[in-house]
C-alpha cells in the first residue's frame, strides 16, 4: 500500500487528507480527527472522529452503489483510510433540505421544522474565501464550473442520494434532516459522487426523542463557548453503532 507521506500528499482539507494511489487513477483518503466551524477558523481534535467518519462513509457509499449511484469509494482499506477513484472535483456543495432548519431558515421565512416536499436543493460555490455563497444555474455556467447538463445531473443524483439516505435513515430510527454532497468527474467526463457523506456533512435527529446526532452538536457548542467533545463524539457513535451490521465489522476489522 502507498505510504501516506507529505511527497504523496495531493490535496489537504479540513477534516481529509488526500494522497496519491498506486495506479494513477486512484487516491487515498485519510480521514482526520480535525473537527472545524466557521471556514475553517475553529478546529479541534475530536478522538476517533476519523475513525468513525470513514466507517459510516464507506457504509452509505456502498449502499448507494447498490442502489444504481456511483461513488468514489473503491475500499475501506481499514478505518480512516479509503481507496476511491481520483476525481476532478466540481467546486458545488449540493445540499438536500427534507425538513427546514439551518441556514436556510435565517436567509428565507421557512417556518422552523417545516417539511419540504419535494425536498429542497440548494447549490452553493465551495469557497471559504467567499463564504460559500448560494449558487444558481446562471452563476454556476458564467463561473464555468458546470453546464447545463451538469447542473440537472447534479440535481437528478442529489435526489436519488437522498432517497436512498432516507430509506437507509429511517430503518435504524434517525430522520435525515438535510445534508450536503459533493461530485467530480472521472477522466472519461462521468459525474461521480464524491468526498465524504457523514454526521459531519448531515443533520440527523433522532426519530423518537429529536436528539441532534450530528456536527451541529459541535457548531452549537462553539457559539455557545462550550464544546462537549465526548457529547459529539458520543452522537457520532450512536450513528455509528445503529448503522452498522455485525458482518460489516467483520469486514472491515472493527
Ligand atoms: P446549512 O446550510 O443549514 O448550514 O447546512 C445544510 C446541510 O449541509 C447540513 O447538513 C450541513 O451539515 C451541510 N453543510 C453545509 N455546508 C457544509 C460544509 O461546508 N461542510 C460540511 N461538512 N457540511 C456542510
Amino acid at each position: 500500500m502507498i505510504k501516506m507521506d507529505s511527497k504523496n500528499l495531493l490535496y489537504e482539507g479540513k477534516a481529509k487528507s488526500v494522497f496519491q494511489g498506486e495506479n494513477p487513477d486512484e487516491v487515498i483518503i485519510d480521514f482526520r480527527d480535525d473537527m472545524t466551524a466557521g471556514d475553517g477558523a475553529i478546529k479541534e481534535n475530536m478522538g476517533q472522529k476519523g475513525y468513525i467518519n470513514s466507517v459510516i462513509c464507506a457504509k452509505i457509499f456502498e449502499t448507494l452503489e447498490s442502489e444504481g449511484v456511483e461513488t468514489q469509494l473503491i475500499e475501506l482499506c481499514k478505518p480512516c483510510v479509503m481507496k476511491a477513484k481520483k476525481l476532478d472535483m466540481i467546486p458545488i456543495e449540493v445540499i438536500v433540505r427534507n425538513i427546514a432548519t439551518g441556514s436556510i431558515i435565517r436567509k428565507f421565512p421557512f417556518e422552523d421544522k417545516a417539511p419540504f416536499n419535494p425536498p429542497l436543493i440548494q447549490m452553493d460555490f465551495k469557497d471559504d474565501e467567499f463564504h460559500d455563497p448560494m449558487l444558481n444555474d446562471a452563476i454556476s455556467i458564467a463561473l464555468g464550473i458546470a453546464s447545463k447538463e451538469d447542473l440537472d445531473t447534479l440535481r437528478e443524483l442529489a435526489l436519488k442520494v437522498n432517497e436512498v439516505m432516507n430509506k437507509m435513515f429511517k430503518d435504524i430510527g434517525i430522520i435525515l434532516v438535510d445534508f450536503k454532497i459533493e461530485f467530480g468527474k472521472d477522466n472519461d467526463g462521468n459525474i461521480i459522487l464524491g468526498d465524504e457523506i457523514s454526521p459531519d456533512s448531515c443533520r440527523l435527529w433522532d426519530a423518537e426523542t429529536l436528539d441532534m446526532l450530528d456536527k451541529e452538536l459541535f457548531r452549537q457548542g462553539k457559539d455557545d463557548e462550550v464544546i462537549d467533545d465526548d457529547e459529539v463524539i458520543d452522537a457520532y457513535e450512536e450513528v455509528f453503532n445503529r448503522l452498522l451490521t455485525e458482518e460489516d465489522k467483520e469486514k472491515w476489522g472493527i
